[in-house]
């Protein structure tokens, strides 16, 4: 039986980095938003990430400047702006864990890669680093290679999901994984939806930024395209045993010869204020399947071989198999930009990337303004706590 019935404008299914960017955005603007969540906020792809606000140089390593990084290099501007409390998003609290991410190579590069690096292109996005301004990992005799810096903020996103949680928490629903959710519609257009037997939600439009959790909301809708793929990836992380000898932190990119890095590193902290390397590229992407102690065998050597300088501490070791969830592409390739289609007063998304997220909400809020009428809402006053997820560093090793 409805016991609890709710208006809004808008109601958003999911909340992490694409679905509360959106709700932040729209309850700014003026227009109600109310935002559910069946687990604990974050705690799918955006609780995962790397925290790299990507400006597309990874993506022109191949000396091509594609459609990717083309629509992804108005973000890191985008997101310094909200980091400053100047943007579309204040973000001011938000920890910044490294203004720029590195990219290095053992060796020095070829002077055609050079040259396209210093390009009119790309020299905006990169640059060689002195030896000087170099991380202390870096400033080491042994190391040969080449170091250049990317317009490539990288965040703590924990912090990030604190900023974008606190000015709203009071239109954020959660409830348990296990709860159905029910539509009412009419002509096609979704007019309602209930969530278990009790709860009711009357709404204009419908957003879907379920991540991986779009899937089976579009079949419960009866929405055949678009169709969502996974591409998943088995990422690893490790830490000194003695955080006495605590891992130096990084952010970086190794680049070998091929057109992706071959490894990217991100550094995070644990309770404990231990570093936790976080690694992601080629060894994530052909990883999925492994064995533990395969994964890790190939990590250590991978680690040894990109920076052969550096004498590893004995080290604990974890790995993390997540899906990253797109719209679906011939190939399994990665989509360029943010997706969002239409499907009568229900707006289906997905971001690719976190770094996309403004890009995303920009593109629901164009769809969305000639549709709504802002309405007033009663408040919601018997909500229970907000659930935050907690870190992977904290989870992972467990
Ligand atoms: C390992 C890894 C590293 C990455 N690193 C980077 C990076 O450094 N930079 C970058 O730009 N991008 C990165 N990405 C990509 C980025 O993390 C994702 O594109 C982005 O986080 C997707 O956000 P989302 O909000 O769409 O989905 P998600 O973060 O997956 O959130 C979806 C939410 O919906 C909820 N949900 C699901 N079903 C329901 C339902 N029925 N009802 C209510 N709620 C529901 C889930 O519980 C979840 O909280 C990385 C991805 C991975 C996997």
């Amino acid at each position: 039986m409805i016991t609890k019935r709710y208006t809004t404008d808008v109601v958003i299914i999911g909340a992490g980095i694409a679905g509360l960017w959106l709700h932040n955005r729209l309850n700014k603007m003026g227009i109600h938003a109310l935002l559910l969540e069946n687990k604990a906020i974050g705690n799918a792809q955006t609780l995962s990430s790397q925290g790299i606000i990507h400006g597309g140089a990874k993506y022109a390593l191949n000396g091509i400047l594609s459609k990717a990084t083309q629509a992804i290099g108005d973000m890191p501007a985008r997101w310094q702006a909200c980091l400053k409390g100047d943007g579309d998003i204040d973000l001011s609290q938000a920890k910044v864990f490294a203004q720029h991410q590195l990219m290095w190579s053992k060796q020095q590069l070829s002077s055609k890669i050079v040259s396209f690096f210093a390009s009119k292109a790309l020299s905006s996005r990169m640059q060689t680093v002195d030896n000087t301004a170099r991380p202390p990992l870096f400033q080491h005799a042994g190391f040969k290679g080449a170091l250049y810096q990317l317009d490539e903020p990288v965040l703590d996103i924990a912090s990030v999901i604190q900023c974008l949680v606190e000015p709203w928490q009071d239109r954020i629903i959660q409830f348990a994984s296990d709860t159905d959710i029910q539509w009412q519609q009419d002509n096609g257009a979704v007019q309602s939806l209930q969530i278990g037997d009790d709860i009711q939600i009357d709404a204009q439009q419908f957003v879907l930024t379920a991540g991986e959790g779009n899937e089976a909301l579009l079949k419960s809708l009866n929405i055949k395209k678009p169709a969502m793929q996974r591409r998943p990836l088995q990422m690893v992380m490790c830490k000194a045993k003695d955080k006495a000898q605590a891992l130096p932190a990084i952010y970086a990119h190794s680049l070998g010869s091929g057109s992706k890095p071959i490894a990217t590193i991100t550094s995070h902290f644990d309770k404990d204020g231990n570093v936790v390397w976080y690694i992601g590229g080629n060894i994530a992407e052909q990883g999925v399947g492994k064995n533990f102690e395969k994964i890790t065998s190939e990590a250590t050597n991978l680690l040894k071989d990109i920076m052969p300088w550096f004498e590893l501490p004995e080290l604990s070791w974890a790995t993390h198999s997540i899906n990253r969830a797109e719209p679906k592409q011939s190939a399994l390739t990665r989509p360029d930009t943010a997706f969002v289609e239409t499907k009568n007063n229900v707006h289906i998304a997905w971001p690719t990337k976190l770094a996309l997220a403004p890009d995303l909400a920009d593109k629901v809020i164009e769809k969305l303004q000639t549709h709504i009428t802002p309405g007033s809402h009663e408040p919601i006053t018997d909500l229970p706590t907000i659930n935050i997820s907690e870190p992977l560093w904290d989870r992972a090793f467990k």
